[in-house]
């Protein structure tokens, strides 16, 4: 099998580590011829051979001036190119940049060279004849050949031997692969940023509390729960023809628009229908009605869908908006960028203009206790604690609990990949966070940092966490976990 890997430089100047995990899926898969395909500056040449010490016999840089600026469109375009021209029967992205971060480029992509896609891919099941997939969402999905799969950190890039050869890096130009200039880079990027501003968000300032104050914390969280989602600011002037895609993106719609229309993604779906099968149906639905805004949530379903449906319309697409303002012509979409710490105020100069909003997730825990690398004598007692906790929550009592971790805690195997926080593994909106026995690096805040209120425990007064909680409580999660469990038995 012929497979295609689409790696990226990160602006830090590393390997994207959901690309590394791209890398070592397609070396897992036997029988495999597999070619490495970046997009970059010069730079990147050097990245290249080095990672082809490990299997793949050749890389392709698509390097080109005329390639700058890009934005997924722009991207997803461009690599098209060189995927078609590669002629591949696997296409295997990292389910996102860190410091784009917003997923789009693999779904785009496989519109853009017509793949099938598997999006959040955990685990792949069969590659012979046609293509199966565990999904962290999405449950197992089976696509046929050619076909692009985005995968989750699933596992960990091998190490070269002192053995290993370099093999060759072939440097291709707007030329080598038949561009249409107007559609790479800068010129062929629907979205432009506008402004950049450095972001406070997440930072808060924490009061020092006793463990016996703990319980009206959480309480005092709970009752200023979902007030936290973005106290979203009216636009004087409004938009017309605004939709929803399902009723999560309503209150961002409300702040831009009075006319607002919700799709129910259900009016165009048939039993057994692929995400691409709806995304064609509902594009035709928005070339027939003409939308200003089309606006979609942040679950994986529309994360998988809203780049399809841009690739198919071209038009742009932000990801991740957080708040959105009008004066009336233009939507000003604001996401945050690089783990958090700059906010970017974004236009789409094409229609419709579209976005994916961050939204609360249905069902979604009120209280999440989360375990870092200090917390791993604790982990059983947390498990128990979170279930006794929901086994009330089922008589409709009180709030629901859930379990979250670092990625140093999930390294360790204190829990699974799917409990990850952070720029590389999900976010979460809770009304009360727990951080228990974590250092607070900028990667886990990215991830948190949304919550109503964050409670701190930690033995290290100095801890970064600290500065992003708005309770913290100076001890160990021994100590913590003691005292919970005295509460819950008294
Ligand atoms: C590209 C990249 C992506 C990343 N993505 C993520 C991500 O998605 N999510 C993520 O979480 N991290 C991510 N990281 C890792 C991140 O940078 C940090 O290394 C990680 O978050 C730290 O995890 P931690 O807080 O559990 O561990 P540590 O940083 O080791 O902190 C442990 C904390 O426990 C405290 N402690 C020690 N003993 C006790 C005790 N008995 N009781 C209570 N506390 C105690 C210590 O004071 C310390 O503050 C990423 C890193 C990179 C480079």
């Amino acid at each position: 099998m012929k497979i295609v890997v689409c790696v990226k430089r990160t602006a830090s100047g590393e390997l994207n580590p959901f690309d590394a995990c791209a890398y070592e899926a397609a070396l897992q898969i036997p029988d495999s011829e597999v070619i490495l395909l970046s997009m970059g500056p010069d730079k990147t040449k050097e990245m290249l051979l080095n990672l082809t010490r490990l299997g793949a016999k050749e890389a392709y840089l698509l390097c080109d001036g005329a390639f700058a600026g890009a934005d997924t469109l722009a991207t997803a375009y461009t690599l098209s190119l060189a995927v078609k021209k590669l002629s591949p029967d696997l296409v295997i992205c990292g389910r996102q940049t860190i410091d784009g971060d917003t997923a789009q480029t693999g779904p785009s992509l496989s519109v853009a060279a017509d793949l099938s896609l598997i999006t959040n891919v955990m685990h792949i099941k069969e590659t012979a004849g046609r293509l199966v997939c565990e999904t962290r969402d999405m449950g197992v999905q089976t696509a046929e050949y050619p076909a692009l799969i985005t995968v989750e950190r699933i596992n960990h890039l091998r190490l070269p031997s002192i053995r290993s050869k370099k093999g060759a890096v072939i440097r291709w130009t707007a030329k080598d692969i038949d561009a249409d200039l107007s559609r790479c880079g800068l010129k062929g990027s629907p979205t432009r940023v506008l402004a950049s501003f450095q972001n406070e968000e997440g930072k808060r300032k924490c009061k020092f509390i006793e463990m016996t104050e703990l319980s009206e914390a959480i309480k005092q969280g709970l009752e200023k729960e979902r007030q936290h989602l973005n106290p979203i600011q009216q636009s004087e002037r409004k938009l017309r023809k605004v939709w929803i895609v399902g009723e999560a993106p309503r209150s961002f719609a409300e702040s831009i628009s009075e006319d607002i229309t919700a799709i129910d993604k259900e009016d165009f779906m048939k039993a057994g229908d692929t995400n691409r099968d709806f995304a064609v149906r509902f594009t035709e639905h928005i070339r027939e009605w003409q939308p200003e805004v089309i606006l979609w949530g942040s679950d994986v379903w529309s994360k998988a869908v809203a780049p399809q449906v841009a690739a198919l319309l071209q038009t742009g697409l932000c990801a991740d908006c957080t708040a959105l303002e009008t004066d009336g012509e233009k939507l000003y979409m604001y996401r945050p960028a690089f783990s958090g710490n700059i906010v970017a105020k974004i236009a789409c100069m094409t229609k419709p203009q579209m976005a994916t909003v961050r939204t609360w997730e249905a069902g979604s825990a009120e209280v999440i206790c989360a375990l870092g690398k200090g917390a791993k004598n604790v982990v059983h007692d947390v498990q128990a604690l979170v279930q006794r906790k929901n086994e009330v929550a089922a008589k409709g009592k009180s709030a629901r609990w859930d379990i979250a971790a670092t990625r140093l805690a999930v390294d360790a195997e204190m829990l699974s990949y799917d409990r990850q926080v952070g720029i590389t593994g999900k976010s979460v909106n809770s009304a009360v966070y727990i951080a228990v026995g974590i250092s607070g690096a900028v990667h886990h805040i990215a991830g948190m940092k949304q919550s109503s209120i964050v409670i701190a425990i930690n033995p290290d007064k100095k801890a970064p966490i600290f500065d992003y909680a708005d309770y913290g409580i100076v001890e160990t999660a021994e100590d913590f976990m003691n005292f919970l469990n005295k509460e819950m038995y008294a």
